[in-house]
């Protein structure tokens, strides 16, 4: 059964989006434990969280993506904003251990004007200090675009990153397809050569979840904007042949399309369908 599903809205609690997430035919959905742009986290309803799980169990979902707040930077230049991003990261890393053996992925940062391998290694040691908290859930570094002075926009740098922790026990990968294909990595023409440059670089056995989005922009254009799934440059049957591919389709695989319920409802629908024809 293909683990598919999109990124959902909490604000009206844990169970509302599960119950969501089952009525668009998801069975894994991906959210915000705070405000995208900063934030405290809300107080949490136990019951809400029981709900939540007695629904994704019925309902055997497989594991959910948590996203960490756009406006972290693991490698600002301000040391004041590595600590908020550190903190808050580990306080939502805590929070998610109401939801025990699930993901959480962030995007490792923009250097600004510090250079990539100041970011790097400013990325690397934010790591070292937010992994020890993870507790029952993994980390996954997030592939980036390249959009401004984004690191992580090659599997090379996203492996650099990793190479630098200790212990890779909490630790993974989450690749975005718009993000990589805007990277220059050709899913389109050569779905089996990017793979196998995963592979060789990071390591598909750290490959963890996989952001399925269509892009509004041509190959290598290190933009980073998300299409609706067949409305942009990947189109409908590359993105098919990511989620059918035999290295890849046990994987958790997320929409962040610029959709709706209803506009998320049809683009799983036609990946089920797809996928039971094939
Ligand atoms: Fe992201
Ligand atoms: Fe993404
Ligand atoms: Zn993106």
């Amino acid at each position: 059964m293909l683990t598919l599903g999109c990124h959902l809205s909490i604000s009206k609690g844990y169970a509302a989006a599960a119950q969501d997430a089952v009525d668009i035919g998801a069975n894994t959905f991906a959210f915000f434990l705070r405000n995208p742009r900063g934030g405290a986290l809300k107080a949490l309803s136990d019951k809400d969280i029981e709900t939540c799980r007695a629904i994704l169990s019925a309902h055997h979902f497989g594991p959910l993506v948590a996203h960490a707040p756009y406006v972290f930077n693991p490698c600002a230049a301000k040391p004041d904003l590595r600590v908020y991003a550190r903190d808050a990261m580990i306080e939502d890393l805590e929070r998610l251990n109401s939801l025990p053996g699930n993901y959480y992925n962030f995007h490792p940062g923009s250097h600004v004007s510090q250079g990539a391998d100041k970011g790097i290694s400013l990325t690397a040691e934010f790591l070292g200090e937010v992994l020890p908290h993870a507790g029952s859930s993994r980390v996954l570094i997030e592939t980036m675009a390249g959009k401004g002075s984004e690191i992580g926009r090659t599997f090379a740098e996203v492996a650099e990153i990793m190479s630098r922790q200790s212990d890779l026990s909490h630790l993974g990968v989450c690749l975005d397809t718009c993000h990589i294909w805007d990277g220059g990595y050709d899913i389109v023409q050569d779905l089996d050569g990017v793979i196998d440059t995963f592979d060789r670089e990071i390591g598909l056995q750290h490959l963890y979840a996989i952001h399925l989005n269509d892009s509004l922009n041509a190959l290598a254009a290190h933009k980073d904007r998300h299409a609706k799934i067949d409305e942009g440059h990947i189109g409908f049957e590359a993105l098919l042949r990511v989620v059918t591919h035999p290295k890849l389709s046990h994987l958790p695989f997320i929409l962040e399309t610029p959709n709706e319920l209803p506009g998320y409802a049809k683009e799983i629908a036609m990946f089920r369908k797809a996928v039971t024809a094939t």
